[in-house]
């Protein structure tokens, strides 16, 4: 054994960044540390669907509320728990809103870290002192009038001395083409803009306030130095806020971007298996959306693989493979190679899709489909594959292990001479939903849309916050996954011409541009 290897096993802390709000703010680095965390210490403006980028063993740690009256783990308490968790050989991701060298005490922390002689690692972030003027149409520098910005906490109280901020300086800086931008602004957002009057910096120099910037609830609010404060009060705006004091802040009503895409406030809920969302949430996204996802249905093994192994052994008996779903497609790959099987065996048998999403994942191997029926409705599949090819023939599907039989009987009324129904794969309630979280966002009315891929995502939806759709805005990829949801109370706003993911899409987009 060497040195090396025999050596006790040193943990390491990240001081990551977790970005303004928005989840795919992140840096890449950010959630690849992340992903492979022991433990993970966050703050309150952390985005909670960056936590579920950790393992699901990690163990997760709430920070607390800063500055606010909430119980919250204190400063020194803090540093101990890093040093500790370190010590025990962990990788530590102290996750922090923004950058955590911007005001986030991330400096405090490394100081604690540096004297204990733990090693750590900085991840930059985006800090919102940038993101939220962008969000708001604010360039912070200009080749013309803008040649440098100063990040300045709104929170210091002058009159109490200490690290005063020397807001006569700032104006001064203002005046001359500087650009300030204010953080922890909102408890004292008078006073200070009124110091900064005072200061003599001209009461009509552009002044915008951004809170929640990159989220879905975003706002802002465009005035001057001497109407901002009324202004922000008239509109509600409070914590978190950024301000941009500065002739450049006059350009959001030119720039402002964010109110223009065609989902801009929107927050809409995913549902379908973590496995496939990641498209379909990155297409909303780009779209302006705020993407909460929540997986509903998880796959695992079928109880018992028999049929499936039976159908296996004999598939050169076969006239005909259906495959319902992309993740049959998947698992009856995957059961076929840990077979010691080949693909070629498939040889003989003609192969149906259920859908394009199904056509395309056996095209990923290679394998053309004979018939594509848009739906699992006997109808359709009987008119794809012609009744003349069903008579005297043998099939096989291979699908998630569910109880709906009538497929397998009408090609028997047809005349096919086998039909054989084969388990791949079975689709559960995952564990560990952050179903508190989901209760409270509808509770709360932030939700404007929950997205169904098919009847077990509306079911499994229900059964796990434990209520019917009344009074939820849905929207369903096919016929048949509306008549769930609808059963179940949802009221059903978008449905897709065709029975695609880009096309759900294109319906939520098209739906929401109408609205405006
Ligand atoms: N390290 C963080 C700042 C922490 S201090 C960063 O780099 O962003 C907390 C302050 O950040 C808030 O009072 C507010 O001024 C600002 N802030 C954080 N998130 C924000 C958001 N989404 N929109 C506007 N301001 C935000």
């Amino acid at each position: 054994m060497s040195e090396r290897t025999r050596k006790p096993k040193r943990g390491r802390v990240f001081l990551v960044g977790a970005g303004p709000g928005a989840a795919d703010l992140i840096t890449i680095r950010g959630a690849d540390v992340l992903s492979r965390a022991n433990v993970v210490i966050y703050d309150n403006l952390v985005s909670p669907e960056l936590i579920r980028l950790a393992p699901p063993k990690a163990e997760l740690i709430y920070a607390g509320k800063r500055g606010g009256s909430e119980k919250s783990i204190g400063q020194s308490e803090l540093n101990a728990m890093l040093i500790e968790h370190a010590r025990k050989g962990r990788v530590v991701v102290r996750l922090k809103g923004g950058d955590p060298f911007i005001f986030g005490r991330g400096g405090e922390e490394a100081e604690a870290l540096a004297r204990a002689r733990i090693e750590f690692e900085v991840v930059p972030g985006v800090t919102s002192a940038i993101a939220g003027p962008a969000f708001a149409g604010v360039p912070l520098t200009h080749r013309e009038h803008g040649s440098f910005v100063a990040l300045v906490t709104g929170h210091e109280d002058e009159s109490k001395g200490a690290s005063a901020v020397p807001w006569d300086d700032l104006a001064a800086a203002a005046r001359h083409g500087g650009t300030l931008v204010i953080l922890m602004a909102t408890a004292r957002m008078r006073a200070t803009l009124e110091r900064i009057l005072t200061a003599g910096l001209p009461a009509e120099t552009p002044a915008v306030a951004v809170q929640w910037a990159t989220t879905a609830a975003q706002k802002t609010v465009s005035a001057t130095l001497a109407t901002l404060a009324d202004a922000s009060a008239r509109e509600g705006i409070g914590a978190p806020a950024v301000i941009v004091v500065g002739e450049l802040a006059g350009l959001r009503e030119s720039l402002k971007w964010v109110e223009r895409t065609p989902l801009f406030g929107r927050t809409i809920v995913i549902t379908r298996a973590r496995a496939a969302a990641s498209e379909f949430a990155t297409a909303l996204r780009r779209l302006g959306a705020e993407v909460v996802e929540f997986p509903t249905i998880e796959t695992a093994p079928p109880r018992s693989y028999t049929a499936l192994d039976r159908a296996i052994k004999h598939l050169d008996s076969f006239d005909w493979i259906i495959f319902t779903s992309p993740m049959g497609v998947e698992s009856f790959i995957e059961r076929l190679k840990s077979r010691g099987r080949d693909i070629r065996e498939l040889g003989r048998a003609s192969i149906a899709a259920i859908g394009p999403a199904t056509a395309s994942r056996l095209a990923d191997y290679a394998l053309q489909v004979a018939a594509v029926p848009d739906e699992y409705r006997a109808e359709e599949i009987i008119t794809a594959i012609g009744v003349r090819q069903i008579r005297g023939k043998r099939f096989v599907i291979p699908r998630a292990e569910v109880a709906r039989e009538a497929m397998p009987e009408i090609l028997r009324d047809k005349g096919a001479k086998e039909v054989v129904v084969a388990a791949a794969y079975r689709t559960v309630k995952p564990k560990g939903a952050q179903i508190a979280r989901m209760r409270e966002l509808i509770a709360s009315g932030a939700i404007d849309l929950v997205t169904f891929t098919s009847s077990s995502t509306v079911t499994n939806f229900c059964e796990l916050i434990g209520t019917s759709g009344k009074g939820i805005r849905a929207a369903a990829i096919g016929p048949i996954t509306a008549a769930t949801a609808e059963e179940r109370g949802f009221e059903v706003i978008v449905r897709p011409r065709k029975y695609t993911i880009e096309a759900l899409t294109e319906a939520i987009r098209e739906h929401y541009t109408k609205a405006k």
